[in-house]
């Protein structure tokens, strides 16, 4: 995982540096989405930015979400049946772990990863691009037959 601390200044400057307005409630947004802890969804990020700041709305969450992902500082996340969610801790494509219970979605580390990406790479003379790795299963929470969140 990234330094929360560093990534909510990454985005800070990226932010400021295209003109955008950073409202306290963006701001509060953004924390959250430096640590993305879970991969959170847009409703998830409503919900503790409503905590604090009432007024907020969910438009106003998708409206910040598509304008972080325009430049490429929000990862979207696509699983069937779980809705979009998002990671803005790492940005980048990485391998994630998936709970199909609970939806949890985690971030192990993977360094053999760039490895991977060149082996395909020579393999095929492709220009890798981006790539997509989940691995689905049960959380240890889960397993135990718990209660689902
Ligand atoms: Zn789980
Ligand atoms: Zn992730």
């Amino acid at each position: 995982m990234a330094d929360p601390q560093k990534r909510l200044e990454q985005i800070i400057r990226v932010l400021k540096d295209k003109g955008c307005r950073l409202t306290p409630q963006r701001l509060a947004m953004l924390r959250i989405l430096s640590k993305s802890e879970g991969h959170p969804s847009a409703e998830q990020i409503y919900e503790q930015i409503r905590a604090d700041y009432p007024t907020t709305s969910l438009a106003t969450i998708y409206k910040t979400l598509s304008l972080l992902k325009d430049m490429d500082e929000v990862l979207e996340l696509n699983f069937a049946g779980m809705g979009s969610r998002y990671d803005g801790n790492k940005p980048y494509p990485h391998p994630h772990v998936i709970c199909t219970k609970c939806g949890q979605i985690l971030d192990p580390e993977f360094p053999a990863m760039a490895e991977l990406t060149q082996v395909m790479a020579q393999q095929t003379g492709y220009e890798i691009t981006h790539h997509q790795l989940n691995f689905f299963g049960l959380c240890p929470k889960c397993q135990k037959g718990g209660q689902s969140v």
